[in-house]
């Protein structure tokens, strides 16, 4: 899957704002083809193990709150050198710093109430991927 997929998650604040649309035709315009979709509202261990790279954090606590809120959208997305493509597309995690016309300056509230998550390398990709969803989950391209 490398190189051509990557793993985002309609965060809570933007699926309970009915944004997930805007946002998913956004990404499509852009050239993403949607592999995979669910709509989940994860557990205090889901959100806790998927964001374990932060535990130290001070925000790592608010964070697991907010992720747990209510229901969010993982879905995976192609595109040719899609983790770069949409890290791009989404903006800075600060929506104030974000640049005009990324998801984050368009639809996030906060710099933690940010609308969506994107993978950051391909390795966190493969296992974010894996996370959410089976291979047969997975719609091969082409
Ligand atoms: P991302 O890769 O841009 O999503 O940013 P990070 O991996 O650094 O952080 C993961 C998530 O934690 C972000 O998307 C925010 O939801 C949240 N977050 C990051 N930094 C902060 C912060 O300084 N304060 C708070 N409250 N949340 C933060």
């Amino acid at each position: 899957m490398a190189g051509t997929y990557t793993l985002t998650i309609i965060k809570p604040d933007a699926f309970a704002a009915g944004k997930a649309g805007k946002i998913i035709a956004h990404l499509e315009q852009q050239g993403f083809r949607v592999r995979a979709a669910r709509v989940m509202h994860l557990s205090q261990d889901q959100a806790g193990e998927f964001y374990a790279v932060h535990r130290e954090r001070p925000f790592y606590g608010s964070l697991v709150k907010f992720m747990t809120s209510g229901p969010c959208m993982p879905m995976v997305l192609e595109k040719d050198n899609a983790v770069a493509a949409l890290r791009t597309a989404i903006g800075a995690t600060d929506p104030a710093q974000a640049d005009a016309g990324t998801v984050r300056k368009l639809y996030a509230e906060s710099k933690e109430r940010n609308a969506i998550h994107a993978s950051d390398s391909d390795e966190n990709a493969e296992r974010e991927a894996r996370f959410f969803f089976a291979e047969s989950d997975v719609i091969a391209a082409r």
